[in-house]
């Protein structure tokens, strides 16, 4: 820990909440820059109805989103409309402010006009989303699930998934949503920060009891009830996968802008929490995604009456100390330099720095020397805890050189430490997934066009060079049409009130008049054809114009 500033560079930094240093010219960062905002509610429901829009059975997982203020019109009219095909269909809706975390603010309401809608518009914006009325019960109980995921990087596309996460659940026996029990939070709402305080949320140390699982225990019950559990597995990765690459659009111009391409600077990581629903089918549901989940492994509890105190909670160390060791596995940087060694047929030797040391310039003094003892024996301990054993990662006496250890010796420790948690998923099975990756390939546009470095908006003259560089205007589109669908989708997704700070076109109002022109030009196909089809077309102008600019020695 670094509390009055770093100095010196590090081959893994472990930011706490957010990216928030550009002073990192390499090594690894464990939070990409832009993940809070891309993953807040209303910027995620945005995403998700894209991929709606493009691929309606594929993005199914996600319940039907509104935006509220902006949107509410159309709630209502769509509501009325779908009411009207299916005079059955009595559905309940979810209210959850922007931002909120932790089942803040959240409300059910059965009436699309419910004044509270209407007043949200004075308040904090919001997304109301279709509740989920018949979820799968356990012990009678409504209960989610908390599965980390690491996204290990972003170009090419590297997601992991643990193997085990966890389930939250209620503590009032659930029953469908009526205008009765809609205020009823503990019946309703999973969240483990408002379940805690019912009496009865029951805290337990085994993995497989309690208002806290592990969620293998929750699959063997399923097992054993007969539940085809391989297929639920394929559906969560499935939904994962197709929920990143919803996210990897946004997530690359923030990219793009904090860290530059072409000059020095760090790779990242990040460890998300994915909350999901199983419905009664079985089908796995996205809830939301956290950029920053809790990695806690105690949990407060009233020790005697009136005094509170945080206990071990096994179920959290269980799960949580896995996906942190896997992932420093993964992200070892010692790991990669072996590679490129046992690649060069180099002898491999440790620096200091790579085997955890950092000797002071000038050698260690005496304090010093005490000092970095006691670093190490924390060290230690913080090995221990992610199942490193001292005995063979062994962490070196001050005055013993750790150069010794070889290539070998790691090796061995690396085989046995426990197998690890978390699964490849991508690209593993990219090619199941690669022809829902449509606006990356309009975002690699947009950044094409972006001009100066560090912004993420498009101006009009970014705009009006991507029209004329893919040859798109012509006698039925001119470029004063071209700088009207700028000015008119620009203007609208600015008074959404999103972003001011940066006056320009945002990466999603460049997909609306991407998808505007696509529409355009290839009026009878399904969108996400038309989408592709303009895609092929000017990435091959763009590539001529490359070619044409080598070829000329423009660079
Ligand atoms: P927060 O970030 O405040 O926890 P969530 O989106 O996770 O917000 O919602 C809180 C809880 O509300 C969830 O854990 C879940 O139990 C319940 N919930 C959220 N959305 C739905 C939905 N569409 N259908 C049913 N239950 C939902």
């Amino acid at each position: 820990q670094f509390p009055f500033g770093r100095r010196l560079p590090c081959d893994i930094y472990w930011h706490g909440v957010s990216f928030h240093d550009n002073n990192i010219f390499s090594g690894q960062v464990n939070k990409f820059p832009g993940m809070m905002e891309t993953v807040r509610k209303i910027t995620l429901s945005r995403a998700m109805r894209t991929m709606q829009d493009l691929f309606p059975l594929e993005y199914n997982f996600y319940p039907r989103s509104w935006i509220l203020p902006e949107e509410l019109p159309l709630f209502v009219a769509e509501v009325r409309v779908l009411r009207a095909s299916d005079p059955s269909w009595q559905p309940t809706f979810i209210v959850k402010p922007d931002g909120g975390c932790q089942g803040d603010g959240i409300y059910l309401v059965k009436d699309p006009r419910d004044g509270r809608l209407a007043g949200s518009g004075h308040g904090r914006p919001a997304v109301v989303q279709e509740y989920i009325c018949k979820p799968l019960l356990m012990d009678k109980l409504k209960f989610d699930i908390r599965l980390y995921v690491l996204l290990k990087s972003l170009e090419p596309l590297e997601i992991y998934i643990a193997k085990d996460g966890l389930s939250r659940f209620c503590t009032e026996p659930y029953q469908e949503p009526t205008l009765k029990n809609l205020h009823q939070v503990f019946m309703h709402l999973t969240n483990y920060s408002l379940n805690i305080h019912s009496e009865n949320f029951i805290h337990s140390d085994s993995v497989n009891t309690g208002s806290k699982r592990t969620f293998s225990s929750i699959l063997c019950r399923l097992s054993s009830r007969g539940a085809d559990v391989k297929k639920l597995w394929s559906d969560i990765i499935a939904l994962v996968i197709k929920t990143i690459i919803a996210l990897t659009p946004e997530l690359k111009v923030y990219y793009q802008s904090d860290i530059p391409a072409g000059k020095p600077g760090p790779t990242c990581f990040q460890i998300l929490g994915f909350d999901i629903l199983l419905m009664k089918n079985l089908k796995p549901m996205l809830l939301e995604v956290n950029a920053n989940p809790s990695m806690r492994i105690e949990h407060e509890q009233e020790l005697s009456p009136g005094v509170f105190g945080n206990v071990p909670s096994p179920v959290d160390e269980e799960v949580k100390v896995a996906v942190i060791r896997d992932t420093l596995r993964l992200v070892d940087p010692q790991k990669k330099k072996r590679k490129d060694a046992q690649v060069l047929n180099l002898p491999w030797v440790p620096s200091l720095q790579q085997r955890g040391w950092s000797e002071p310039a000038g050698g260690m003094k005496d304090k010093q020397h005490k000092h970095h003892s006691l670093k190490l024996s924390l060290k230690l301990k913080f090995y221990l805890k992610l199942g490193w054993c001292p005995s063979l990662e062994r962490v070196p006496e001050p005055s013993e050189s750790p150069l010794g250890a070889g290539p070998d010796a790691v090796r061995d420790a690396e085989a046995t430490l426990p197998s690890l948690c978390l699964k490849q998923v991508f690209p593993k099975y990219a090619k199941q997934f690669s022809h829902l990756r449509l606006v990356d390939r309009v975002a690699k546009l947009f950044i094409r066009f972006l001009g100066v470095k560090g912004t993420t908006k498009l101006g009009p003259t970014g705009f009006r060079t991507f029209v004329r560089n893919c040859k798109l205007s012509n006698s039925n589109f001119s470029m004063a049409a071209v700088d009207i669908l700028y000015i008119d989708i620009t203007r609208r997704w600015n008074s959404m009130g999103i972003d001011h700070k940066e006056p320009g076109m945002c990466l999603q109002a460049f997909v609306e008049a991407f998808f505007c022109l696509a529409q355009k030009k290839y009026k009878s196909l399904p969108l996400h054809e038309q989408v592709a089809s303009l895609l092929d077309f000017c990435e091959c102008h763009l590539a001529a114009l490359d070619e044409r600019r080598l070829l000329w020695g423009w660079g």
